[in-house]
């Protein structure tokens, strides 16, 4: 079975084809600039295939943007099909799902709908991830098609941890409360967490530190996320890369009298300029702090260790709502490449069973026990593969 993944933006489109039993990948690639001047790149996996990289296709909507991948996908020189009907099925990442969705669905006209009723919780990723949709339904009539939920794996936190102290009618009547993001993410090294440990996933209880440009931790109790750091939109909890994350409210009427901002400009800072590049004014990426804090920029290593400890504070706040932990884990680019943000968001926590051993930590990007033998808790890296995860979720529906 081939699994099309469809990951749509509103100029954008990822797109990856795998098999969701092997996880082979065939091929993938992007499309950026559509309804402007089309680019479209394309990197099939198999040897002696031709890769196109950034090449300039015409692609005024989704639709011919699906059609530039449907295209080179079955190519008969540089494809990795012989034909469309070799496609199965396509899943479909949709970042939220409201309190409508507690896991993946097969796509029909009631789904559409519901999807569109959370615009409102997401007006910027879900109008694009619905033309995504409708864009592969015109190209492919007759394939199944699944939506896979960023919010989906959190609906199952109690409203403990849901909801906010405020009056209940913001919740009742207007949707406000946490959801949670990066689900699909927290749900793939979840699982993969419980093999590696040989272990069923409701013996467990785990901390999933998903740290990238955005970042996440959740803490999931017998395979269930029943917190997580994000909350109503994916600004809430860490410092990310320029996202603010969790702050005081009170500071917003403080800085918008003063700098004489609307509330638009102020969340444009909190989401695009504050975050460890905030705080450092070198980088959004942990790969300049670490350069520059090495050259002696304090604020460089000031933002690393605001970062870090912020980390660390989620990991011991989600031991206690659990009442204990058995592994944390860490993913996505930061949490699987730099072993210095993660030796510091794990230091001093030796008190709860938590060591690292520093020589595995050395490693990157690899499935691997990073815990000295003797830690009680264990700390694992896992490299995400939210693609995987969609595609396996979009296998087991249509079957
Ligand atoms: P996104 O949230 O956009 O999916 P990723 O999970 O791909 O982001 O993470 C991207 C971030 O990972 C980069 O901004 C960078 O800070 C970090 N990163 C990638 N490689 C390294 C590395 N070798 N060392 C430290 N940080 C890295």
């Amino acid at each position: 079975m081939n699994v099309l993944v469809i990951n749509a933006g509103s100029s954008s489109l990822k797109y990856q084809l795998l098999n969701p039993d092997t996880g082979d990948l065939l091929a993938k690639g992007l499309c950026e600039r559509i309804g402007i001047d089309g680019k479209f790149t394309y990197k099939p996996q198999i040897a002696g295939k031709k890769k196109l990289d950034a090449v300039d296709v015409p692609m005024p909507t989704h639709s011919e943007a699906i059609q530039a991948v449907l295209s080179a996908l079955a190519d008969k020189d540089n494809g990795v099909v012989s034909s469309m009907k070799e496609i199965d099925a396509v899943g479909h990442r949709v970042v939220h799902g409201g309190e409508s969705f507690n896991q993946s669905v097969r796509i029909d006209d009631q789904v559409l709908a519901a999807i569109e009723s959370c615009i409102p919780l997401a007006p910027l990723h879900n109008p694009a991830n619905l033309t995504g949709i409708r864009a592969c339904q015109k190209a492919m009539p007759g394939v199944p098609m699944v939506a896979v939920f960023d919010t989906a794996f959190h609906q199952t936190m109690p409203p403990r941890a849901y909801m906010y102290a405020l009056p209940y009618a913001y919740y009742e009547q207007d949707k406000v409360r946490r959801y949670g993001f990066h689900g699909t993410s927290h749900k793939y090294v979840a699982g993969r967490a419980a093999a590696m440990l040989g272990k069923k996933p409701e013996e467990l209880k785990l901390i999933s530190c998903h740290l990238g440009n955005g970042s996440s931790i959740t803490a999931v109790d017998c395979g269930k996320s029943v917190d997580t750091s994000m909350g109503f939109t994916p600004l809430a909890g860490l410092p990310m890369g320029t996202r603010s994350g969790d702050l005081d409210a009170g500071i917003l009427q403080y800085v918008m009298n003063k700098h004489k901002m609307n509330i638009d400009e102020m969340l444009g800072v909190l989401n695009k300029k504050s975050g460890v590049e905030g705080i450092s004014g070198v980088s959004s990426d942990f790969r300049d702090l670490e350069q520059a804090a090495a050259e002696g920029n304090q604020r460089a290593a000031l933002a690393q260790e605001k970062f870090a400890y912020e980390v660390r504070k989620y990991i011991g706040a989600y031991a206690a709502a659990m009442g204990g932990v058995d592994a944390v884990i860490f993913t996505a680019g930061v949490g699987e490449n730099d072993g210095a943000i993660r030796a510091m968001a794990t230091d001093g926590l030796g008190y709860m069973g938590i060591r690292l051993d520093p020589e595995a930590n050395r490693v990157r990007g690899k499935e691997t026990v990073i815990s000295a033998p003797d830690s009680k808790v264990k700390v694992l890296l896992i490299p995400t593969n939210e693609e995987l995860m969609i595609a396996k979720d979009t296998a087991a529906l249509v079957r």
